[in-house]
């Protein structure tokens, strides 16, 4: 790469030609394509213009310490990457496994302390009632069939760290891509109006390239500061996520599931909580689950309700006698084409989950976000090949048509109301996204005004808990300095979780065992209390409740007061930056985080 030097000459040098922040499935599919399609014969002639003479230079920056760090399910229909890569052999790839048998499981309250409906309530006895009609078995209920716009038939399951590896080695081995794992970028370098390269987190320096693409996920700092300087197109919202957190398990000897099973599960841990669980080869099995926004628990968490997701009879059948192999946490942002920022401007493209592409009917986000990386990478191949500035207009001509043109545009207005009805509750929730999924979109209930939120204790807790009952669990947390939830979770009858020291471990030896920590000494704090008052008027410190690696916590000699940030714990997962209710949690581009390649 060429030097930024002191040059006051207009424009500035540049650096690379192509810079991507971030490595993702949506990078990963954005320079697979283009790596190819660069040694296409009529390519042969495209120079770059930050090194006359040699091919066009292109780097990528990710944030974590290796590009095998991700975090995902996985499992996809793949047909972005299916075309990408026809001969694609899934065993090239460690833990990859072809689909082949997939299930949708409705899974009863085996506790009785989920908080359900009257309906569900209801629903659970029927189901047992008729048990030996309908095939109950260890209280799950295999639904007759997996609605069409949620199978992945033909598909691959994958572990994302490993397929982001494997791709990322075939694109380095072609010699025209760099991918710099370890850095972590602070955010776009923008003047007048158009974004010239960006800032990289570890000392201030800036690197200038033709083309940023942006790549940075669902709480990339990137993307972020953009839709700050940009704002959003009009209507366009981020206020649906969720917290995916999962376990990669080594199955037990006499596990009789097989490789290449996918399951679906709604109903338990609670009702707004959906599960998978998938097989890969060798008997391991990845486990599950999502914890959205739109639960209006005041005190939602993941780590306990997963360690009761695995132990569900349905499951614990199969996954007792496991071991924890790997564990991980990532936000989604699942408001999809609602929150679908601009695409493209001047000097800059969006792909993937970042750009909106996760679609939340269909459960998928991988093969979506590679799709809007390779559209983008034929875009600029066009570009470079007729010699044109990667100009707003340019890139809305070359990338964002493809992208309206595709199924990715048809699906994902489809998906666009499917949520609306969760707003109203959680059967109108279930029904309008069974009815949009099984019209392709074209029915779907109105959205009644904002997202559900947290509610009060009192208010979420009524009929169940009194005011003393919760009032004494909080005196009880804040003694303990830990968070709520659990207190909480035990006066609802939660069973307690028994340590088997294998798979059910602590929440701490869990980041240990699974997802090794590190935090490099040279960087602040990447989360931040913005204005520590707030934090001291918080009912339920909703960020301590969330937090995947307890890494946010009440410390113990100030009770009531701001939290506690601890980065050696920190897994980035970004799930505080949307749970405080109040916008105070600063979340800045950090190295460190998950040390795992499996998950
Ligand atoms: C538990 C879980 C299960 C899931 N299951 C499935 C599934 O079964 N099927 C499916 O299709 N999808 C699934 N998804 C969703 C899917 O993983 C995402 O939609 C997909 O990974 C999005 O790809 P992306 O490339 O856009 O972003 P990401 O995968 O988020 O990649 C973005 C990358 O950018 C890096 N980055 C962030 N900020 C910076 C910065 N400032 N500087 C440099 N790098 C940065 C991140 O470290 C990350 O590596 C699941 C997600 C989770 C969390
Ligand atoms: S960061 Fe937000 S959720 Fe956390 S204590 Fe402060 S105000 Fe409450
Ligand atoms: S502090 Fe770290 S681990 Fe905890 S919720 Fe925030 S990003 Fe996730």
């Amino acid at each position: 790469m060429a030097m930024n030097g002191e040059s006051t000459q207009q424009p500035p040098a540049l650096d690379a030609d192509i810079l991507c922040a971030g490595f993702g499935p949506a990078t990963a599919g954005f320079l697979w394509t283009l790596t190819q399609g660069l040694q296409r014969p009529e390519m042969a002639g495209v120079e770059s213009k930050a090194v006359p003479g040699l091919p066009p230079q292109i780097v990528c920056y990710e944030r974590a310490d290796d590009i095998a760090f991700g975090v995902s399910g996985v499992v996809t229909r793949a047909r972005a990457i299916r075309a990408s890569i026809p001969d694609l052999d899934p065993a090239a790839i460690p833990l990859a496994a072809r689909v082949k048998e997939e299930k949708l499981i409705y899974l009863l309250d085996p506790v009785g302390a989920t908080r359900r409906p009257a309906w569900m309530r209801l629903a659970d006895q029927l189901c047992r009632a008729l048990s030996g009609v309908l095939g109950l078995e260890h209280e799950g209920l295999a639904l007759p069939w997996v609605p069409e716009f949620l199978h992945k038939r033909g598909g691959f399951i994958f572990s994302l760290g490993q397929f982001n590896q494997w791709v990322g080695q075939q694109v380095m081995m072609s010699g025209l891509a760099q991918i710099w794992p370890s850095t972590p970028v602070a955010g776009p370098l923008i003047e007048d109006g158009q974004v010239q390269g960006v800032r990289l987190a570890a000392d201030g320096s800036e690197v200038r390239a033709a083309l940023t693409v942006v790549g940075d996920g669902p709480v990339g700092a990137v993307g972020r500061q953009l839709d700050e300087h940009f704002g959003m197109p009009a209507g366009h919202r981020r206020d649906e996520w969720a917290v995916g957190m999962k376990m990669v398990i080594d199955l037990p000897e006499d596990c009789t599931l097989e490789e290449g099973t996918v399951w679906h599960t709604i109903g338990f841990p609670e009702p707004e909580i959906f599960g998978f669980l998938y097989v890969h080869p060798g008997r391991v099995a990845s486990a599950g689950i999502f914890v959205p926004s739109w639960m209006d628990s005041p005190v939602r968490t993941s780590y306990r309700y997963l360690q009761h997701f695995v132990q569900h009879p349905y499951l614990w059948r199969h996954l007792r006698g496991g071991r924890l192999r790997s564990w991980g946490a990532k936000s989604l942002l699942e408001s999809g084409r609602r929150g679908e920022p601009y695409l493209a401007g001047d000097g800059y493209a969006r792909i993937g989950e970042c750009s909106g592409s996760t679609n939340v009917l269909t459960g998928s986000g991988v093969d979506e976000a590679w799709l809007t990386g390779a559209q983008l990478a034929e875009a600029a191949l066009e570009l470079l090949r007729e010699g044109k500035p990667f100009s707003r207009e340019n890139l809305e001509a070359a990338y964002v048509a493809r992208r309206r043109a595709s199924w990715l545009e048809r699906e994902s207005q489809a998906a666009e109301r499917a949520r609306n009805g969760f707003q109203w509750g959680l059967l109108p929730g279930f029904a309008g996204m069974a009815l949009a999924g099984l019209t392709g979109g074209r029915l779907a209930l109105p959205r009644r005004g904002e997202e559900r939120k947290p509610k009060k204790l009192a208010e979420y807790y009524a009929g169940r808990l009194s005011r003393s009952e919760i009032e004494r669990a909080r005196r009880r947390a804040e003694a303990e300095a830990r968070p709520l939830h659990d207190a909480l979770m035990d006066l609802c009858g939660w069973p307690p979780v028994v340590y088997d020291g294998q798979l059910l471990v602590s929440h701490q030896d869990a980041l240990l065992m699974g997802g090794k920590v590190q935090a490099p000494a040279e960087f602040p704090d990447h989360v931040v209390f913005r204005r520590p008052q707030l934090c001291l008027e918080c009912e339920t410190h909703l960020c301590v409740e969330i937090c995947s690696g307890e890494a946010i916590r009440i410390a113990a000699e100030n009770p009531a007061g701001v939290p506690a940030f601890d980065r050696e714990k920190c897994v980035h997962c970004g799930a505080c930056l949307w749970n405080c209710p109040v916008s105070n949690i600063e979340f800045c581009a950090a190295p460190g985080g998950l040390h795992s390649a499996e998950n």
